[in-house]
């Protein structure tokens, strides 16, 4: 299955020139991450490959369900 990640933004930011919170880990290109938390379908998309990155803050939700589905 292709996870990919999917940005949050700071309260009231808009996809366009949002501040990213937090990302998270969505099946596909769905726009529900794996916690359950709903994102905007507009919000920017990363690889996993850039799971690590500095200055990437990700969900520690989606982080452990994503570490428990991948091989
Ligand atoms: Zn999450």
């Amino acid at each position: 299955m292709e996870h990919e990640l999917r940005a949050e933004y700071v309260d009231g930011a808009e996809p366009e020139d949002g501040e990213v919170k937090t990302w998270h880990v969505v099946r596909e290109e769905e726009a529900t991450g794996m916690c359950g938390r709903e994102l905007s379908p507009e919000a920017a998309l990363r690889s996993v490959d850039d799971w690590g990155n500095a200055g990437m803050p990700i969900c520690h939700s989606c982080g452990a369900l994503y570490l428990r589905e991948s091989p």
